[in-house]
């Protein structure tokens, strides 16, 4: 997250950093084994795969953060719960209690491949605590870039669904929580490989909200994903010209994502003119990724 002329920041030093929120609580959220998300054993494998979204992906980034090269710059914060309240500025009522009565009977396949089990709901409510802090910094003039690095991920949550491992829509969150605290503009640009389809969604029919979305071409996947990440979905309403969907043909190198940005992404956002900027940075565009098929990808963090 950046900001841009709203907030002024308290002193050049803490421009200069990257403002990192992480909570170890997190990786309790235990998304099991299985045949790769399914969370089944067939019962004839020796080893069974982890699920793909699971804590190891994120005490990598972690490790990187704290000993590759950029660890100089970086200023250590911790997360924290968010409140239940909190939840409802972008999710619903009776989803977010259909999530704590998961929680409570000993959680459950929420949706495909997405797990709620034991340790799940405070490391989700940990995760988007975490991302409104960092937030909170950023809008108290603390820093001018902050990293809130949490699962489990949240740009497939809708505000009335679960989808694609994701419960609650961290990015979504913050993006709420700087409107209310008098951002007039606020653009989002998620380069996951996957379309962040939730985060569209909740602001689909806003014009407060540019959503940029670059994504392999991947459709809909089913009843949790009804949105297809076409160049056809531009918002409705007043949203109506504020959501850029951007889905590039797998194999999409360093080049591509080049092109798009310099041709698409860029003049977007300069013509838009947010006071504040939300990077959904999922890594699964990468060419390790079992995830995608694109081939490489620039890292912003
Ligand atoms: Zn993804």
């Amino acid at each position: 997250m950046a900001s841009g002329e709203a907030f002024p920041s308290s002193s050049l030093q803490a421009d200069n950093l990257i403002h990192v929120f992480w909570d170890e609580g997190m990786l309790k959220h235990d998304t099991g084994t299985g045949v790769f998300d399914t969370g089944m054993d067939p019962g004839f494998l020796d080893v069974l795969e982890k699920h793909p979204e699971n804590a190891d992906r994120v005490k990598n980034i972690l490790s990187i953060l704290k000993r590759g090269p950029i660890s100089p710059f970086i200023s250590w914060h911790h997360g924290r719960l968010a409140l239940i309240s909190e939840l409802l500025s972008f999710h619903t009522q009776e989803y977010v209690n259909e999530l704590i009565e998961a929680d409570r009977n000993g959680g459950k396949e929420i949706c495909g491949g997405t797990f709620l089990n034991p340790g799940s709901w405070d490391a989700t409510l940990l995760a988007a605590g975490t991302t409104l802090s960092a937030m909170q910094h950023i809008i108290d003039g603390h820093g001018k870039f902050a990293y809130a690095l949490v699962r489990p991920p949240g740009h497939h949550a809708q505000p009335t669904q679960a989808d694609g491992y994701c419960f609650l829509n961290n990015a979504g969150l913050a993006v709420q929580l700087a409107l209310d605290s008098g951002c007039r503009k606020v653009a989002v640009l998620d380069i996951d490989v996957h379309y962040g389809n939730g985060t569209a969604d909740g602001f689909y029919r806003s014009d407060k909200v540019l959503t940029i979305s670059l994504h392999m071409n991947h459709g809909s996947w089913g009843p949790s994903h009804p949105q297809s990440g076409t160049i056809d979905e531009l918002g409705e309403g007043v949203g109506f010209g504020y959501n850029l969907n951007i889905p590039l043909p797998n194999g999409t190198g360093d080049e591509g994502y080049g092109y798009a940005v310099q041709h698409l992404v860029v003049p977007a956002i300069e013509k838009f003119e947010p006071d504040m900027m939300v990077l959904v940075v999922g890594q699964d565009s990468s060419a390790v990724s079992a995830l995608s098929y694109c081939s490489s990808m620039f890292c912003i963090l």
